[in-house]
């Protein structure tokens, strides 16, 4: 059978930045015929996200991620419908995920490595599996919980970067879901600020490409920061922390300012605001959600019963088309749009 398939075509360079040009659409085959076991499937959504600009280096600098291989297919998050099944547990018309999808078209896949999706539980919105209902949700929830600290009536005041994002966006609401009294995002646009504060609750964001961010934190932070979930790291990080409160706590979600430099993970703090860390006892654990999976599935049905309630308010960006998924992708590293950027390679 002729398939679609997009491959790794160059590397950027560790100090490079991505471009769509590194990725390469070509046609291609599988089989005909499946083996006991497996699923032949057709691809519907796939996610582009910041972790994939390490697989696009030699070396991941991580041990959980294996780097792409030139000329090989990319894989990541996705999700497809099964088109004939030789797994007991999956049958044709299923709608399934996995983590590491190959982006093309169709593709014949190990039943066992795939999760089976109930469309109901997102209001049939399949792609939110992807995000909100998915990793990135997990992201965010757990994130918050496993190192927020967040409590009812403490009034925490939380600061997130990246807020715009898929994480971002999920994790200022969270936050509030889950007991901090003032929500303060920061953001790339006007635009991306306002959605933030007029449709997903949060009290104010602040457009960190406008103005000095500092003086705008202290204003709209007027108790300090309590919680502070970090998307983002580098300069922005260092001024937030700054303005951090004593016993306060930093959610190191990711860094995605220096995701185009050859530094380690995560980067190391400059000595000043490392100095202000230590005397006023601010955590800064590493946090990885793929620690927590066994916390997956009840955290799941939480994050689609907020969706269900109208508690949770989800964007996302879909792009048209695998052939575009290069282009989404440095998009994406860009700013991209608000929300979650999903591929739709239905057509
Ligand atoms: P995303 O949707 O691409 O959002 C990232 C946001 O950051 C964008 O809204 C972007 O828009 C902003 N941004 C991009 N470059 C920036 C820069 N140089 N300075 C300041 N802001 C910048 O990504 P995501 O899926 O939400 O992921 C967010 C972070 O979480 C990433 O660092 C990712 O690696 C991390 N992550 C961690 C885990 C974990 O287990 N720890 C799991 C998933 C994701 P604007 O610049 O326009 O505001």
């Amino acid at each position: 059978m002729i398939i679609q398939r997009v491959v790794l075509n160059s590397r950027p360079g560790k100090n490079g930045v991505p471009v769509a040009e590194n990725f390469r659409l070509e046609q291609s085959t599988i089989v005909d015929t499946i083996q006991a076991g497996q699923v032949r499937v057709r691809t519907l959504y796939l996610s582009v996200d910041p972790y994939m600009r390490c697989r696009m280096n030699e070396d991941t600098g991580s041990d959980y991620l294996l780097p792409w291989q030139l000329s090989e297919v990319a894989d990541g998050g996705g999700i497809g419908v099964v088109e004939e099944s030789k797994h007991d547990n999956l049958a044709k018309g299923d709608f399934v995920t996995s983590f590491s999808w190959p982006w093309q078209t169709v593709a014949i896949l190990d039943g066992s490595l795939l999760q089976k999706l109930v469309p109901q539980l997102v209001n049939g919105h399949l792609s939110y599996f992807l995000g909100a209902a998915g990793m990135t949700g997990l992201t965010a929830l757990l994130g918050v919980r496993e190192k927020g600290h967040v409590a009812v009536g403490a009034n925490q005041t939380m600061v997130v970067s990246g807020a715009a994002g898929a994480c971002g966006s999920l994790a200022g609401q969270i936050g509030r879901l889950e007991g901090c009294s003032r929500v303060v995002g920061i953001a790339g646009t006007d635009e991306k600020c306002s959605i933030l504060v007029q449709e997903m609750g949060f009290d104010a964001a602040v457009n960190y490409k406008k103005g000095n961010v500092a003086e705008q934190l202290r204003e709209l932070c007027p108790g300090g920061v309590d919680v502070y979930f970090d998307n983002v790291g580098g300069d922005i990080s260092d001024t937030v922390i700054s303005q951090m409160n004593q016993n306060s706590h930093i959610i190191l979600c990711g860094q995605i300012s220096q995701y185009n430099k050859d530094v380690p993970y995560p980067p190391p703090l400059p000595p000043d605001i490392e100095k202000i860390q230590k005397e006023r006892n601010i955590t800064r654990e590493r946090f990885l959600v793929l620690n927590y999976m066994d916390k997956q599935e009840a955290s799941i049905l939480q994050l689609c019963q907020w969706i269900q309630e109208g508690k949770l308010k989800v964007r996302e960006t879909v792009v048209e088309g695998l052939a575009n998924i290069g282009a989404a992708f440095q998009s994406m590293m860009n700013g991209g749009n608000i929300g979650k950027q999903i591929v739709s390679v239905s057509k």
